[in-house]
């Protein structure tokens, strides 16, 4: 079994170097708000007419301007958007390095498609806390925390795998478990999960059966609550016992029929395509076509948002969550 790194396996390096978060996002507010809540010393990089510079302000943080965050400290985490990465840290990031320094990410993209170079006296390692950023905030102030994992792409000082775990620690992740790994196995292995699984899998899927139901002639509303709205029930019981206890807890009728009928669902075919996308993933195809949609002004990426915003599932659920607003008092336009 992988090493997994607790709490009480790590040190507390990082409580006295300077951080500058880069971001304010999903993952930079949780990050910044962990790291201070942890006693560590943050300062958060934006840009001046950036709407999550007040953001941040009202939450208590310090924040500057990204060179000038830069130049200050010791250990920078790089928390923008993949795609917004590369020009920022050429323009911004690269010159205000200095030897010594430590350079994080949270996701291993820009590297490992070398989109970004850190120049070789700087160090640079990973922290990839598995979970939606929102959700390592509420992890860390229920005191608990949420699973990371961490790299280290190049150690010029010595002291890069001791601080890159001792951040990890520092927003929380030792609380559940911080597994080592590569730049590489990171961004493949997290591309390949969100892409044919946790994102697009699942999407397709829950859109699959919910078609498959109303083209057949039944209530959409009550395909929605079948296919898509139940859903919850059911991950958050996988997620507290795995498979068995979910199938402990739904029928005998059910769970005859996920034995016999998931695996035609999802069959060898399935299994296929889901080795051409991998392959896609590892030979960096995937890469260079989502750069270049970047490149290109993302025609495609924002029109298959306005399409999917569309369809018939989403109306039907926005549709009943606005009921199940109203129904608790709350005000369903503002939803
Ligand atoms: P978000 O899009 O949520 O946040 C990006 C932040 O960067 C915003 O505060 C944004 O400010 C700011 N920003 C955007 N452009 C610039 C710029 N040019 N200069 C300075 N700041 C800018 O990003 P995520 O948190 O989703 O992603 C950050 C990193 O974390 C990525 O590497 C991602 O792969 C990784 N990651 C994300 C996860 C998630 O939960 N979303 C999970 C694990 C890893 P503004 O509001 O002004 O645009
Ligand atoms: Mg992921
Ligand atoms: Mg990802």
């Amino acid at each position: 079994m992988a090493r997994v790194y607790r709490e009480g396996d790590i040190g507390n390096e990082i409580a006295d170097r300077k951080i500058a978060v880069l971001g304010y996002g999903s993952q930079g507010h949780a990050h910044a708000l962990n790291l201070r809540d942890s006693g560590c010393e943050v300062v958060v990089g934006l840009y001046k007419e950036s709407p999550s510079w007040s953001k941040a302000e009202r939450d208590g943080l310090a924040v500057t301007e990204t060179p000038e965050a830069v130049r200050w400290a010791d250990v920078v985490m790089m928390l923008l958007p993949d795609e917004a990465q590369p020009a920022v840290f050429r323009s911004e990031v690269e010159g205000n390095l200095s030897e010594g320094m430590l350079l994080l990410f949270a996701h291993g993209f820009n590297i490992h498609f070398n989109q970004i170079r850190v120049p070789p006296e700087v160090d640079l390692g990973l922290v990839a806390p598995k979970g939606p950023g929102h959700v390592l905030r509420r992890l860390y102030v229920e005191g608990r925390g949420m699973p990371a994992l961490f790299a280290v792409g190049n150690d010029a000082s010595g002291r890069a795998r001791d601080l890159t775990l001792s951040y990890a620690r520092a927003i929380g992740c030792g609380r559940a478990g911080i597994i080592e790994t590569t730049f590489g196995e990171e961004t493949e292995t997290d591309l390949f999960g969100e892409q044919a699984v946790l994102c697009g899998g699942l999407t397709a899927l829950l859109t699959a059966g919910f078609e498959t139901l109303v083209e057949a002639g039944y209530q959409p509303e009550l395909a929605y609550y079948e296919c898509v709205n139940e859903l919850k029930l059911i991950v958050d019981l996988i997620y507290e016992g795995g498979l068995a206890e979910m199938r402990y807890s739904i029928s005998n009728t059910a769970e005859y029929g996920d034995y016999v009928s998931g695996p035609r669902v999802i069959d060898e075919h399935v299994k296929e395509n889901m080795r051409r996308i991998l392959a896609e993933i590892q030979s960096g195809q995937f890469a260079k076509e989502w750069v270049l949609e970047n490149q290109a002004g993302r025609p495609n990426f924002l029109a298959r948002r306005r399409r999917e915003a569309e369809s018939r599932v989403e109306k039907v659920g926005a549709e009943l969550r606005s009921l199940a607003a109203e129904g608790v008092g709350a005000k369903g336009e503002e939803r």
